[in-house]
């Protein structure tokens, strides 16, 4: 089998209802997509934070064998150099077509999936132009419970002021049972990070996610020993070498790489592995179009329950609840959470079908 042609494809959504994290506002959504064409009609799709350009497609790409994805990786990226986020989409497209031609499931080429559904947690909770945010926030907190999310994450880091009083409010709307995590998006230094942790941790949370910026090791150690709460991070980060230091000097409990930005599915399984020999959990991040949360949903369903228990830790499973036509209807049939659990798509390769007219009504 041989690498044909390969299209790429920068796919832009307007927003409804604009919405902030701590950085900044976000007016659209976007998305990188690949398309690789082989020699026997079979085609895989790939989503990166960038796509890959033409020099790379000509260089690494055509005439190549898909199964052969460490080649195909190292050819473009070395010890973290090249661009990782393009070749993410690649990858993700090269194990999309593998499962295609041997008509199985992306998780079973990875070694067997630990679950067939991923219980979620519901990812929403911004800042948005509204009279009363709390009062927003408490009630768009209580539409993830109702809807049977036995987790929520809200976004933080606009000030001590804004994170004490909304954090309380949304622990308030949802009760003592259900997990909350808080995401300040790198929008403190390191000791506002602290101040604002200790004012917050008495409402129970089950994670603190990147405080700081994502590559400062010390800071995030720093953070880590001076507050009581799980410390989340690393979703930008690219390569195996980006997350060495920050898991093996213990600034995270918990790492989130982001399968189109960290390398596919092939880096992926390597930093999972690094995480794993140093007792560190892995919790993917997902933000992107179908593809993207098809491959994640594949990457999750292999990473084993640690440690293993009668009652595990929850693998928890980042579910988009922000308005994206392009997670909800680039694919045919869109995964959907049920009861707060996200199933694993069970046909062949990512085993979604990319719906044509919907990728070049939002192609720019
Ligand atoms: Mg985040």
């Amino acid at each position: 089998m041989k690498i044909t042609e390969v299209k790429t494809y920068n796919l832009k959504y307007p927003l409804v209802e604009p919405f902030a994290n701590s950085r900044g506002w976000s007016k659209a959504r976007s998305a990188g997509v690949v398309e690789i064409r082989t020699d026997t009609g079979i085609t895989g799709w790939g989503e990166g934070l960038s796509i890959p350009s033409q020099s790379m497609a000509d260089t690494h790409l055509i005439g190549k064998n898909p199964f052969d994805v460490e080649l195909i990786w190292d050819a473009v990226c070395q010890q973290g150099s090249g661009n990782i986020a393009a070749i993410s989409a690649v990858d993700i497209a090269l194990w999309d077509i593998m499962g295609k031609a041997l008509d199985l499931p992306v998780y079973r080429l990875l070694g067997g999936a630990f679950r067939d559904r991923i219980p979620a947690y519901a990812s929403g909770l911004f800042k948005k132009d509204k009279p009363d945010i709390t009062e927003a926030l408490m009630d768009e907190a209580k539409r993830y419970v109702d809807a049977g999310f036995p987790a929520v994450k809200m976004k933080i880091g606009f000030g001590e002021a804004y994170d004490v009083k909304n954090v309380a409010a949304v622990r308030q709307a949802i009760g003592d049972s259900i997990l909350l995590a808080v995401d300040a998006n790198c929008g403190y230094d390191v000791g506002t990070a602290i101040d604002v942790g200790r004012k917050i941790a008495g409402n129970d949370l089950f994670w603190y996610e990147e405080p700081i910026t994502t590559d400062d090791v010390e800071g995030y150690v720093e953070i880590r020993h001076a507050l009581k709460i799980r410390i989340a991070g690393g979703e930008g980060l690219r390569g195996r070498w980006a997350f060495r230091d920050l898991i093996q000097k213990r600034g995270l409990d918990i790492v989130q790489p982001d399968i189109s930005i960290a390398g596919g599915f092939t880096e992926c399984r390597k930093i999972a592995a690094m995480a794993s020999a140093n007792y560190v959990r892995i919790l993917p991040h997902m933000w992107g179009s179908s593809i993207r949360l098809a491959a994640t949903l594949h990457w999750q369903a292999t990473i084993p329950d640690s440690p293993k228990a009668l009652n595990p830790i929850p693998s928890l499973f980042e579910f988009d609840m922000t308005e994206n036509r392009l997670r909800t209807d680039l694919a045919k049939a869109p995964v959907r959470a049920v009861d707060g659990f996200v199933p694993v798509p069970q046909e062949p390769g990512l085993g979604i079908e990319i719906d044509r007219e919907v990728l070049e009504r939002y192609a720019v």
